[in-house]
């Protein structure tokens, strides 16, 4: 269960080909491969190949943001269609569920992907796709991924899992999975610089090519650029996974034992209910840790606005340290605890981080 290194080193990430069109042949074919940036880009198609491989996928597309790979999957449906999808997702899926594709005909339900006899008994018998993410967000609840890929395929439908939050250390595809989401936003991209999401493909099948052509039909696509930044992005994926994840739980630790915290939602502590899930099915627990401050809203507003190093800002998988309270960023409809502060853990000194949250958190 390890990544593909040659996938990262096969990355030909060269000058980025801006060219929107294309020269035909003499003959009116397209030799060279491409014909117009929006069907398909070389910046484009090494990304979809450099990812594809990481994942051990077959085929992959690219899009101009995560959620725009989020719809091209969705609309890759059919009305009447019912998508299952975890509780405790990424908000934006949930609203893009709600708010667009129920108007569509989807038919649509949450369930606690943790709680396998919960999740079994809101399928449907037009259940076509179930949507899982792992570790979710904010409350980093885990969910087997074999488990519910197992009861999806018996149920007659297929299976995704967001994997923003864990690429390189966990691989869906290696225990049932048949599409992978990613927001090349955060840790591919990695800087904080471009925005960009795919959808992985374990098999180049029919559904899938439905995918393939809402993406250059619909043309949500990234730019060349963008698609050179997040290849770029990508070479230093897996160390900065490592760090990501050793210094997370170094944080982790130490909020732990702080008294002004209620409790602390990171995998990769023992406490954690999906603990011995998440050692299974990741190699490491990952980068990102939520905690509940003592005091509830107001407290933990005071505390993100204490430090000095954590930027209080939304979004992840950046180099830089980030704090937010997720329950107003959300708004309305917010399943965050009031009083929880989500943390993007970055590549700062471990010490220099618990530090800054040690005198942030004492109020
Ligand atoms: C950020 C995020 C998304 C959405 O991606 P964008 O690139 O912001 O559109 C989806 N899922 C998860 C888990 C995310 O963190």
């Amino acid at each position: 269960m390890s990544y593909d290194a040659t996938a990262l080193q096969k990355l030909a990430t060269g000058e980025p080909a801006a060219s929107t069109t294309f020269e035909r042949d003499v003959e009116g074919t397209y030799s060279r491969g491409f014909m117009y940036s929006r069907n398909d880009n070389p910046n484009r198609k090494a990304l979809e190949e450099g990812v594809s491989a990481l994942e051990g996928g077959a085929a992959a597309a690219a899009f101009g943001s995560g959620m725009a790979a989020a719809m091209g999957l969705l609309a890759a449906l059919a009305p009447g269609d019912h998508v299952l999808a975890h509780v405790d997702a990424y908000y934006g899926t949930s609203r893009l569920l709600r708010d667009l594709f129920l108007r569509w005909k989807l038919e649509v339900d949450f369930a606690d992907m943790s709680d396998l006899p919960a999740m079994k008994k809101a399928l449907r018998p037009n259940t076509k796709l179930v949507w899982m993410e792992t570790p979710s967000n904010p409350l980093l609840k885990i969910v087997d991924l074999a488990a519910v890929a197992k009861i999806a395929h018996e149920a007659g439908a297929v299976c995704v899992c967001d994997n923003t939050w864990a690429p390189i250390i966990q691989r869906p595809f290696d225990v049932g999975v048949d599409f992978i989401l990613h927001s090349t936003t955060k840790y591919f991209g990695g800087h904080c610089d471009v925005l960009g999401g795919i959808i992985v493909a374990k098999c180049d099948d029919e559904f899938f090519h439905g995918v393939r052509s809402i993406q250059y039909s619909g043309g949500a696509v990234p730019s060349p650029f963008d698609c050179w930044l997040i290849l770029r992005g990508m070479k230093t994926l897996p160390w900065r996974m490592r760090a990501h994840c050793e210094n997370a739980t170094k944080v982790a630790e130490f909020l732990a034992q702080n008294r002004n915290v209620e409790r602390v939602h990171y995998p990769g502590l023992q406490s954690h209910p999906g603990y011995d899930i998440a050692k299974q099915q990741m190699s490491m627990f990952g980068g990102m840790l939520s905690f509940e401050a003592k005091g509830g809203q107001e407290a933990a507003m005071a505390m993100a606005a204490k430090t000095k190093i954590f930027t209080r800002a939304t979004s992840l998988g950046g180099v830089e340290s980030l704090i937010e309270h997720r329950a107003s960023i959300e708004g309305p409809g917010t399943t965050s605890p009031e009083s929880l502060l989500r943390c993007s853990i970055g590549l700062e000194h471990p010490d220099d981080l618990i530090e800054d949250l040690d005198q942030a958190l004492t109020l």
